[in-house]
């Protein structure tokens, strides 16, 4: 019940404008046609704390954003969204997608993510020798420093000389706080891979709700690796897209004993060490 047809799937990727105005309203199918407003479900204190045993249902999750990222129960893998795909990429070294029959379980809840409706504003194709190089792009395109106080999503589809990336194998008992789930993270790097990126930059204030900074994922275009960047490289020019975002919606966990009793005093240099 409630599976998103494969139909919605396609419309929702191809068409960014009217998508849900002609047809019925289905579990994944997105609501809104306001485009490029980010919905995060819980903050990343609530993570930092180990609060990862409850969380939304990803067809919730994909009736609000089509392109995102976050993490899976438990902290069990890196999550990200591209054309209202997910994918679960785990420490293993495998990639699960999550077909449509699944966005329902228990088993596929998300204790943290966010997503937005993405349109992308701004294009271009750019080389990147590095992660800071980005800030150089976004200059490039007026971003910076007119929208340093907005939140930025942000695509990259290429080829990449090198991506260094993480992946979270899960929490070894529930409540787990995550600085020590990722003190057992498998960081890997590619090399000569095409694939996409997906993620935001989240302004400074915004610490400790969202990761500030750059928080971006990496999926290869057979979609069997990927992880969260730790630091990258293209090879040549890959096409940069970014949106400018002024609306944030975020839910917070209601009913989650976990996240109620959680200490969470945005802890700025903790996530930054374990999100880099
Ligand atoms: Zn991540």
């Amino acid at each position: 019940m409630n599976q998103r047809p494969q139909s919605a799937c396609h419309e929702t990727q191809n068409n960014t404008d009217n998508n849900t105005k002609n047809h019925p309203k289905h579990a994944g199918q997105i609501k809104s046609n306001k485009m490029n407003e980010i919905y995060q479900y819980s903050i990343i204190s609530a993570l930092m704390d180990g609060v990862a045993s409850s969380g939304i249902p990803l067809s919730t999750l994909l009736t609000h954003g089509n392109h995102g990222l976050g993490t899976f129960k438990s902290m069990v893998g890196e999550m990200i969204v591209l054309d209202s795909e997910v994918y679960q990429m785990k420490a293993d070294g495998s990639v699960i997608h999550i077909d449509s029959s699944s966005l329902t379980l228990q088993s596929t809840i998300t204790p943290f993510a966010t997503v937005t409706k993405f349109q992308p504003t701004l294009t271009t194709r750019a080389s990147i020798s590095n992660k800071k190089d980005l800030s150089n792009i976004l200059k490039r395109l007026g971003l910076l420093p007119r929208s340093r106080n907005h939140f930025l999503s942000i695509r990259m589809d290429g080829a990449f000389k090198s991506i260094t990336f993480r992946t979270c194998g899960g929490q070894t008992f529930p409540g787990e706080k995550l600085p020590s789930v990722a003190s057992r993270q498998v960081t890997e790097r590619f090399t000569n891979e095409n694939g996409t990126i997906f993620g935001f930059r989240c302004p400074d204030y915004s610490s400790g709700i969202n990761v500030a900074g750059d928080h971006l994922h990496f999926i290869s275009d057979d979609r069997r690796r990927g992880g969260h960047i730790l630091e990258l490289e293209t090879d040549g020019e890959v096409e940069v897209k970014v949106a400018v975002i002024h609306k944030v919606h975020m839910e917070l966990p209601d009913g989650d004993d976990e996240f109620d009793k959680a200490d969470l005093t945005g802890d700025k240099e903790g996530i930054a060490v374990v999100e880099g």
